[in-house]
């Protein structure tokens, strides 16, 4: 008889998962708080822009939706070796050693990548953020080349597909709201008052950037304010109910990647708006001109670097300004 596996949520974390699981035999279900249309978490929301090491053109190939487009012929994709990937993940540590998770990141990436591309997630080449033309050729620069077909929710498109062909189901609208154990060893969750049992239950319920009351016990006071550019679900169910069950705390909570968004955004993010307009709420032009705050002084060198390496810290140095605005 094959094991059972519960998979609580519907990201890429969830889907990876799942494929996983179902690969080696496994019946799996996934559980998802949200409704269909808000499933996939964050996932959805994404450029669907993916980090991974490579060695040159052709590690890429087999990757595309479409190698025979006349761009790839004309881009040098150049490499982005472990060794990069590696020192670039060490100038965000503060000085720390990259983490087994990190080493794992740098070294499993393109295996992962091909693997997802075995399963039909097909990529294409960034061509308008990351690469530009010189002596037509489109010539590719900061490791950041790839992303899926169709961004986040294309991403999620591809990896719900190969989770279905392989028989795993979803149950939308089915918020997990605990952990059954028996004798100390979780065999199920509860979803309210129902109580679903399997062989192995993996929380892929993404982090508590959603939960203003977390952000601000974990983060400090400035991040009650933050908004949030993805779904509204994420609220760190899965953390507290793995801690509440005596799991230990790993991983940097006080830390996060935080972007410079538009003051008048809605708490959330919109996935009604199309693909290329989702991240329009995105404020990521600073490094052409200066950011002043309320008091008209400049907080940050907007060209310590390519923006690529800066966005994601400029949304902190934002919220410690005088009314968190610039
Ligand atoms: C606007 C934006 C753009 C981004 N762009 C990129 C990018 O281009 N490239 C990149 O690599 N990363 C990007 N990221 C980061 C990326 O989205 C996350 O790293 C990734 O989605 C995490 O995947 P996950 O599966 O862990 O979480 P998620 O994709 O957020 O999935 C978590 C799921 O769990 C569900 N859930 C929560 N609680 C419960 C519960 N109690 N019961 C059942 N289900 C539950 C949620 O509804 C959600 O579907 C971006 C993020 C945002 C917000």
């Amino acid at each position: 008889m094959s094991k059972s596996v519960i998979v609580v949520g519907t990201g890429n974390a969830a889907l990876c998962a799942a494929l996983a699981a179902l690969e080696s035999g496994a019946r799996v279900t996934l559980l998802e708080k949200a409704d269909k249309s808000l499933s996939g978490g964050n996932t959805k929301y994404t450029a669907g822009a993916m980090r991974f090491a490579y060695d040159g053109a052709d590690d890429l190939l087999p990757l595309l939706r479409n190698p025979e487009d006349p761009r790839v012929k004309r881009a040098d994709f150049g490499s982005y070796t472990t060794e990069k990937f590696a020192n670039d993940l060490l100038g965000f540590n503060d000085g720390r050693p990259l983490s087994e998770e990190q080493e794992a990141l740098v070294h499993q990436s393109g295996a992962t990548l091909r693997w997802l591309a075995s399963h039909g997630v097909k990529f294409e080449p960034i061509y308008s953020r990351q690469s530009f033309e010189k002596d037509g050729r489109h010539v590719f620069w900061g490791g950041l080349t790839l992303a899926a077909e169709n961004e986040g929710v294309g991403l999620f498109d591809m990896e719900l597909a190969a989770v279905e062909r392989l028989g795993g189901t979803v149950r939308y609208s089915s918020a997990v709201t605990g952990l059954v154990t028996d004798a100390g060893r979780v065999c199920g969750v509860q979803i309210g008052q129902e109580r679903l049992l399997a062989d192995a239950v993996i929380l892929a319920c993404g982090g508590f950037e959603a939960n203003g009351a977390l952000r601000v016990k974990h983060m400090g006071e400035n991040w009650e304010a933050a908004k949030v550019r993805g779904t509204p679900h994420n609220t760190g169910d899965g953390l507290l109910m793995a801690l509440e069950l005596g799991a230990a705390d790993y991983g940097l909570y006080s830390g996060c990647h935080a972007t410079p968004m538009d003051l008048h955004m809605a708490d959330f993010g919109n996935l009604d708006l199309p693909p290329g307009e989702r991240k329009n709420y995105r404020k990521i032009s600073y490094f052409l001109g200066v950011m002043l705050n309320a008091h008209g002084a400049r907080f940050v060198d907007e060209g310590a670097n390519f923006r690529n390496y800066t966005y994601a810290q400029y949304g902190a140095a934002i919220l410690e300004q005088p009314g968190q605005f610039a």
